[in-house]
C-alpha cells in the first residue's frame, strides 16, 4: 500500500538538510508518533503490550538544554550553532524548533559581543582561539538560567566587562561557570570548572520536587514529558511504603527522590560524581530522609549486592543509549527482585536487555511510550516487569 504523505504543519526549518538533527521534521506530528509506535512495537512487541504513545500538546521549543558549537566561516567570520551531521562542520543556527528560545537567544548575544571584547572562536584545525562551545541550561519551572562557557583556557581577557554586558543584555541569567576543555576532544565539556557569577548551578522542580542541576550532571532534557515520564515509572513500580528500592543509573536523583514518598527506603546509584553530589544534595534540599547515593558503576554495585546477600524489592533502571549490561544483568537476577522498572532512550538495546531479563526469568507485562524528543527519531519507553520465578 501507497504511504499517505501528511503536510508537514509548519514551514519546514530552513537547516534541516544541513543540521540533520529533526530527522522526522517532514512528518506532521501525529505522523511522527504513529511511526515512534510502530518502531517500539517493532522493537518489543514481542515481549508486552505496547501501550499508545504519550505525545505533547506543544511539541515545540521543548528542549531545556541548549548546547552550541563556536567556530569561523570560510571568510574568518564567528559563527555558532551545531555540528552537521557525521561531521565537525559547524552550521549556523540562531533559531531552533525545538531548543528553548531564551537559551538560544542568549547563545547569539554572546556570538555578537565577542569581537567587541577581543575573544575569539576556537578553531578545531589548529586548536587556536577562545570560545568553544555555549551551554545553556534553563529550569522551566524556576526560570533560573546557567551559561557555561567552554573555553580552550581559563585566561579570560576581559571577563569583567564581558560578564556585566551580558548580564545587562539578559537579565535572566542566574548563573555563569567558566569550563575549560584543553583537550583535542569531541565531547563538549572537560573537568577544570570555575564559578563566575551566582552559585554555579540551577534549580528545578519535577513531580513536586525540587532539584539542583550541575553542569556537567544528567537532567531529563524535556521537562513537561519527564513528569509524565517519571509518574508512569513510579506507577508501574505499585508502591505500597514500605519497599526497598534501587534507582539505577539515577543521575541527580530524580526517579528514586519521586519514587521514595511511596516506599520505604531507595538506594541510588550512579557514575557521574557530580550528579552523585547532586542527588546527595537534592536529597537534603527536599528534605526526603529515606534516600542514600552511591558512586559507582551500576554493573559493580549490583555485584557486589548480590554478593553480600542483598536485595530489592523494587529496581528502576534507566541507562544511557547504550543499555544496561550483563554484569547488571545477571546480578540483577541473581538478587531477583519482585518487579524491575526499565526506563529506557533505546528501543533497539531494550529489545536486547528485555531479551536476557526474560531469559533470567522477568516477564514484561506492558510498555509505555513517551514521545520525549518531538521531531527526532530519539525514543523513550518505560516498561514494566515482574519475576516470574526463583
Ligand atoms: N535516571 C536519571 C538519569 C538517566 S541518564 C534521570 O532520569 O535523570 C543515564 C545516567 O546513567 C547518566 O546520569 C549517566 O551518568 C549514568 N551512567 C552511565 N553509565 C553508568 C554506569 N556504568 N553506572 C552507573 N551510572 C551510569
Amino acid at each position: 500500500m501507497k504511504e499517505q504523505v501528511k503536510q508537514p504543519e509548519r514551514e519546514p526549518c530552513p537547516h534541516a538538510k544541513k543540521c540533520g538533527g529533526c530527522q522526522l521534521q517532514n512528518m506532521s506530528y501525529e505522523r511522527q508518533l504513529e511511526w515512534k509506535q510502530a518502531k517500539v512495537i517493532n522493537q518489543i512487541g514481542r515481549y508486552c503490550k505496547v501501550e499508545k504513545i504519550i505525545g505533547m500538546d506543544n511539541p515545540y521549543n521543548y528542549r531545556n538544554k541548549v548546547q552550541a558549537a563556536f567556530g569561523r566561516d570560510g571568510k574568518g567570520k564567528i559563527i555558532s550553532g551545531v555540528y552537521q551531521s557525521s561531521s565537525h562542520r559547524i552550521v549556523s543556527v540562531d533559531k531552533c524548533m525545538i531548543e528553548d528560545k531564551t537559551a538560544d537567544k542568549i547563545i547569539v548575544t554572546i556570538r555578537k559581543m565577542l569581537p567587541e571584547f577581543k575573544l575569539t572562536a576556537y578553531d578545531e584545525r589548529t586548536c587556536q582561539g577562545f570560545l568553544r562551545h555555549v551551554l545553556v541550561k534553563r529550569g522551566f519551572a524556576t526560570n533560573e538560567v546557567m551559561v557555561v562557557l567552554v573555553t580552550s583556557t581559563p585566561i579570560f581577557k576581559n571577563q569583567k566587562p564581558f560578564l556585566k554586558k551580558l548580564l545587562e543584555l539578559h537579565p535572566e541569567i542566574t548563573t555563569v561557570v567558566l569550563n575549560v576543555n584543553d583537550k583535542f576532544t569531541s565531547l563538549v565539556l572537560g573537568k577544570q570548572e570555575k564559578v563566575l557569577f551566582g552559585k554555579g548551578y540551577i534549580e528545578d522542580i519535577c513531580c513536586g520536587c525540587r532539584f539542583r542541576i550541575s553542569a556537567k550532571s544528567f537532567y531529563q532534557i524535556n521537562p513537561v514529558q519527564t513528569e509524565k515520564l517519571y509518574s508512569t515509572a513510579v506507577d508501574y513500580a505499585h508502591l505500597s511504603g514500605s519497599e526497598t528500592v534501587l534507582d539505577a543509573y539515577c543521575g541527580i536523583g530524580t526517579i528514586g527522590m519521586v519514587a521514595s514518598r511511596k516506599a520505604g527506603k531507595v538506594a541510588g546509584v550512579e557514575l557521574n560524581a557530580d550528579a552523585v553530589k547532586d542527588a546527595i544534595y537534592n536529597a537534603k534540599l527536599n528534605d526526603i530522609k529515606n534516600c542514600w547515593f552511591t558512586c559507582a558503576d551500576a554493573g559493580q554495585f549490583m555485584e557486589r549486592m548480590a554478593a553480600e546477600g542483598e536485595s530489592a524489592d523494587v529496581v528502576f533502571m534507566d541507562p544511557p543509549r547504550a543499555g544496561s549490561d550483563n554484569k547488571f544483568l545477571g546480578s540483577l537476577i541473581h538478587m531477583g527482585p519482585k518487579r524491575v522498572v526499565y526506563i529506557s532512550c533505546n528501543p533497539e538495546t531494550l529489545a536486547r536487555d528485555l531479551g536476557v531479563l526474560t531469559k533470567g526469568g522477568y516477564k514484561a507485562l506492558r510498555a509505555q511510550p513517551v514521545d520525549m524528543f518531538p521531531h527526532t527519531n530519539h525514543i523513550e519507553c518505560v516498561v514494566e516487569l515482574i519475576r516470574q520465578k526463583q
